[in-house]
């Protein structure tokens, strides 16, 4: 698991599936701090969530897709109600 500078755990990309809800940090410069995003899936380039720019693909947010324990930089899982 890995955390930010806040202690908070980011989404692990075992558990991020198409419809999962993550929640978007303040690092982004095409999705809105603490915005709602269901993950939705691309034929090709794979699971994306909606941004400014059209799609914004998970891959290029996850940091070592070879580690048992990969994540998502910036996404949170969305806490439970
Ligand atoms: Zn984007």
């Amino acid at each position: 698991m890995m955390f930010d500078s806040n202690g908070k755990a980011y989404a692990s990309v075992a558990e991020t599936k198409e419809g999962t809800v993550l929640v978007a940090d303040a690092g982004f410069t095409c999705i809105e701090s603490g915005a709602e995003l269901t993950v939705q899936s691309d034929p090709v380039n794979g699971l994306y969530v909606s941004c400014g720019d059209g799609k914004h693909f998970l891959d290029g947010q996850c940091d070592d897709h070879t580690a048992p324990d990969a994540f998502y930089v910036g996404l949170y899982p969305k806490p439970a109600a």
